[in-house]
């Protein structure tokens, strides 16, 4: 079986609230989806998000890297021969993490296609489902309480909130969090807001305020390896890297140094699905316990990122709530979310049965 074509095309889902992060705010979903056809009609689906704050990826530049140069590497290649695919990829272009991920994801779903197997078992997986926790948008202190008695109705058990622009305030929100959840495991990412001494300071008067924090997510700027040490040595909340660590490379320096407790895996950071399964190997050389994590995402990527959590252990915690946060899912097949559980079927590859909605590109 060749890959004969590569077709993108624009996936639109709107939000229930707008997201909100010390970073940006966004309305909607709006990726990229890549479908590889083949010489026997099967097709092989992947999707980007365009997180120029985060990747520096855009519509415009994922759609070019993969038109000009990810793509032509694949056309005419046999899908027998993934190890093949996966290497052209990877020379195809420096950088574009994302764009590269999405044709890697579609890859891996046409290889496990014609091996007849889910992804999750061809991966190594036993257990097909699993917990994702959920955000809690940043509003007043009020609107949150009410938002998380919500989702705690609704069964969540994990409940993510965002910090960082106002350390007071945040103080505030997390209090009429932690009162609305007495029981809930609450983290909080604070996407790189805080200078690494005053990131100590916060997370002390949070802990002092009986928040029982489970971990923090990115205190500090992305590229401040150091400063994320000092917060992961001194800080009394665990802290996890997320901005800091895009690659496998990154992550060997992350722990090699102890720079932080935790890592988030996110298939747009690493490039994909062998990249993943890169550092998830250097996690556990290191005894090193990830989150598999996404941007705001529709349900094809995060497909793929379940199939990865399923399979590997490692992966002790789940930041999937991209798809829970849209009012509308236009994919049919891929996981079952429900609530906190989601779950995976037993249909070959990522079990994408169609795209509802889609503008073709090309
Ligand atoms: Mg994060």
């Amino acid at each position: 079986m060749k890959i004969t074509q590569v077709r993108l095309a624009l996936l639109t889902a709107p939000l229930r609230v707008p997201f909100r992060t010390a970073l940006r705010e966004v309305s909607k979903v709006e990726d990229i989806v890549v479908e590889l056809h083949t010489s026997e009609s099967i097709v092989g689906r992947g999707e980007a998000p365009p997180t120029a704050a985060v990747t520096g990826e855009t519509i415009g530049s994922i759609s070019s890297a993969i038109l000009e140069h990810i793509g032509p590497a694949l056309v005419g290649k046999n899908v027998e021969h993934l190890d093949n695919l996966l290497a052209a990829i990877d020379r195809s272009i420096v950088g574009n993490s994302s764009a590269k991920a999405a044709v890697e994801i579609a890859v891996w779903d046409l290889y496990a296609q014609s091996c007849g197997l889910p992804l999750y078992r061809l991966l190594g997986g036993g257990i097909n489902h699993l917990e994702t926790d959920i955000t809690i948008s940043v509003n007043d202190p009020e609107t949150m309480a009410k938002d998380t008695e919500d989702a705690v109705r609704k069964g969540y058990s994990t409940l993510k909130i965002k910090v960082g622009e106002n350390p007071s305030l945040d103080l505030e929100r997390l209090s009429a969090v932690r009162k609305a959840a007495p029981d809930a495991v609450i983290r909080i990412d604070a996407n790189q807001a805080w200078k690494p001494r005053q990131a100590v300071q916060i997370l002390e008067n949070m802990q002092a305020e009986g928040l029982n924090i489970e971990l923090v997510e990115q205190p500090v700027k992305a590229r401040d390896i150091e400063g994320l040490e000092f917060v992961t040595a001194n800080s009394p909340v665990p802290v996890m890297a997320d901005e800091s660590m895009f690659s496998p490379q990154d992550a060997l320096t992350v722990m090699q140094r102890h720079a932080a407790d935790f890592v988030n895996i996110k298939l747009m950071k690493c490039g994909g699905i062998s990249n993943a399964l890169r550092i998830a190997a250097a996690a556990e050389i290191y005894g090193v316990e990830c989150m598999i994590g996404c941007m705001l995402e529709a349900k094809v990527s995060v497909t793929a990122a379940v199939h990865l959590a399923c399979a590997k252990n490692i992966i002790t915690r789940v930041d999937l709530d991209g798809p829970a946060l849209c009012s509308a899912d236009p994919v049919a097949g891929g996981a079952i979310f429900s609530g906190k559980r989601i779950e995976l079927t037993e249909a070959s590859g990522l079990g994408i049965d169609g795209i509802s909605g889609l503008r073709y590109l090309n």
